[in-house]
């Protein structure tokens, strides 16, 4: 009894490692900056990503079936080519590149250790997978690539809970705001 509770620590300890080894980079980098957001909790409301949608124009298209058998885990959020997407948190860069079936996707990892997932991207931000990146910067612009080829040009974002599971994110945006375009008044 005591030998398996003295096995089960290290572990313990070996698979949080592990799991964390993506976020290595930034937890040096950021150091108490990536602690803190790590503790702060992931916001009950988020911005709406992509410029010129109100949340009255979203579709709650979680869960709909998808070829292959697949289930939709996220939403769509449809929009013209080229429409810049914001981050919704701040956070860290984790993946920026092709991924398969999204094609061009950015990730972020936000408050709480969340990870938002904004794919077919026709363009990237400026910013490098590591870095910082504020609520409201513009992490990319709307396109159709990866699966999303044969469909109209439009946002895939999707929300992972820190465990790795997808969560539905229309309620979270169900009662946000569009970002206020400040570059459009200067
Ligand atoms: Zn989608």
């Amino acid at each position: 009894m005591v030998g398996r509770r003295t096995l089960g620590i290290p572990l313990l300890l070996v698979l949080t490692s592990l799991s964390l080894t993506g976020c290595r980079e930034a937890a040096v980098r950021y150091n108490t900056r990536y602690m803190s957001l790590m503790q702060e909790r992931m916001p009950r409301v988020l911005p709406i990503p992509v410029d010129g949608v109100v949340a009255v124009q979203l579709e709650n298209s979680w869960g709909q079936y998808r070829e292959g058998g697949r289930r939709h885990k996220g939403i769509d959020i449809l929009a013209p080519r080229n429409t810049p997407i914001r981050s919704v948190t701040e956070g860290i860069v984790e993946i920026k590149g092709m991924r398969g079936l999204g094609g061009q996707v950015v990730t972020i990892t936000g408050p709480g250790g969340y990870r938002h997932y904004y794919a077919h991207l026709e363009e990237y931000g400026p910013q490098a997978i590591g870095d910082w990146v504020e609520a409201g910067e513009i992490i990319g612009y709307v396109g159709n690539s990866g699966n999303a080829a044969v469909s109209p040009t439009h946002l895939h974002y999707g929300i992972y809970a820190p465990s790795g599971v997808a969560i539905n994110p229309y309620p979270y945006l169900r009662h946000g705001e569009p970002f206020a375009i400040q570059t459009a008044a200067k």
